[in-house]
């Protein structure tokens, strides 16, 4: 454990602390930031009227548009001489949104993602293989910087180059990767293709997977093929990036690291707060940032808490599993469709390689649903395959879930792209109005 005294705070020394920073930090972000003093003053509060973690209710919410209305520099608290990096989001559907560090900043995203790696059990003997994209996306570097952290050797192979990446994670004798999980899932597919024996050949023994929702389906599938413990890793470039929540040996649900960052459900429909263990959405505060402080930021992500100690000894809260994103959600022909809920039909049917799929809306008065996806390697090679057969099983199971029909194509293994970096499993070609 990196810091014990820290991850192993009871709930009420941890609830103490953040409130302090809490109280301390609202006042900091209404003293710096423009957007927040003006936001405070139209809703009649000040720093005064927050005593307590019980007044965080008050505060306005910030969402993702907030940061690309003050884009590149609007939620800076800080002169830029005091900003040491920046990164941003990718960007494909408008502004990017760019979020800014000092060095105090660096140093506690860096201490959380060496707490990260040391709470999946990594230690500074290991050889991590990092294949984040280094660059303007946080995964790179976060995982990059944790590494330094805990003292153990980087492999800086970053995405691409499947190939090189599976010498390297041999002659290396890489012990943690740390991916996206579609590219693991694709990791393993490729070592088998090009003639590795993943048990054999290579050495790894934990890996550090997120920047996307994935199953328990996916989870499994890559722990058998490479004999590994998968642990999901949870973070967003707004909240420094990777680090904010881990899987311990445990892997039953993810910490929140409680002593920087205060996390609230909310009903993503009315804003209000919702008692422990309900599902809604994610609302985070940020305890310490200095560059650009956030307070009840808006994740969209959707999920459950729960205080409860675990078993590991954290009393750190636990995200039990990420649900998708409230802006996931498919609306085909009337129907509520979730991506998720496809995946798990897919990844449950043996004949299919259920992880690697389409799904095509397609429509102008009716909507359509398609639903591509491959069949197992072995499947596809054996006698056994009927395609006419196994379409309608898919079919009838799509069904049987989502209560609308869709139309299923099964493709032979390896038509699908493959991803270095986070999947993109829905194609939405309707003309949107
Ligand atoms: P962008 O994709 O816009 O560049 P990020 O890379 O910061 O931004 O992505 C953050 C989002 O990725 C989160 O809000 C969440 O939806 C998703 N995400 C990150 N980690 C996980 C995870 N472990 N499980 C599910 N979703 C995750
Ligand atoms: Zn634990």
């Amino acid at each position: 454990m990196l810091d014990p005294e820290i991850e192993l705070m009871r709930t009420d020394k941890l609830r103490k602390l953040q409130e302090e920073r809490f109280i301390r930090q609202v006042r900091y972000a209404y003293e710096n930031v423009p957007m927040y003093k003006k936001r405070f003053r139209e809703k009649g509060i000040s720093p005064d009227d927050i005593k307590s973690l019980d007044d965080a209710h008050k505060i306005p919410f910030t969402v993702k548009n907030d940061l690309r209305d003050h884009y590149p520099y609007g939620i800076l608290a800080v002169p830029l001489r005091d900003v040491v990096e920046m990164h941003a989001s990718s960007g494909t559907t408008g502004t990017p949104t760019v979020v800014t560090y000092t060095e105090r900043d660096l140093r506690t995203w860096s201490r959380l993602m060496g707490r990260t790696y040391s709470a999946a059990g990594a230690n500074s003997e290991d050889v991590i293989q990092n294949a984040y994209g280094y660059g303007l996306f946080t995964g790179g570097l976060g995982f990059h910087y944790g590494i330094r952290e805990i003292g153990a050797m980087a492999v800086p192979t970053a995405t691409g180059n499947t190939k090189r990446q599976l010498k390297m994670m041999k002659d290396m004798g890489t012990t943690v990767l740390a991916c996206t999980p579609s590219y693991a899932l694709y990791l393993g597919e490729a070592a088998k293709s090009e003639g590795y024996d993943p048990h054999e050949d290579f050495n790894l023994r934990i890996g550090m997977f997120g920047a996307e929702p994935w199953s328990e389906e996916a989870r499994k599938k890559i722990q058998d093929t490479f004999g590994l413990r998968a642990h999901d890793v949870y973070g967003m470039s707004e909240l420094y990036g990777p680090g904010v929540a881990v899987e311990c040996e445990h892997q039953n649900g993810l910490h929140i690291w409680s002593d920087e960052f205060l996390v609230e459900v909310i009903n993503p429909e009315t804003g209000e707060v919702l008692p422990e263990g309900e599902k809604g959405e994610l609302v985070f505060t940020m305890l310490t940032r200095e560059a650009m402080p956030l307070l009840r930021y808006r994740t969209k992500d959707l999920a459950t808490i729960s205080w409860e100690e675990c078993e590991c000894g954290r009393y750190h809260p636990r995200i039990m599993r990420i649900r998708g994103r409230a802006d996931d959600m498919l609306i085909v022909g009337g129907v509520n469709v979730f991506p998720s809920q496809i995946e798990h039909v897919l990844m449950n049917i043996d004949e299919l390689a259920g992880e690697f799929f389409q799904i095509v809306i397609e429509g102008e008065i009716l909507d359509r649903l398609y639903v591509k996806v491959e069949v197992d390697p072995k499947h596809y090679e054996s006698d056994k395959y009927d395609e006419a057969k196994l379409k309608k099983k898919v079919e009838d199971e799509l069904q049987a879930v989502l209560t609308l029909r869709a139309r299923v194509e099964l493709l032979p293994p390896g038509t699908l792209p493959r991803t270095e970096g986070k999947a993109k499993h829905v194609l939405d070609l309707r003309k949107k109005v």
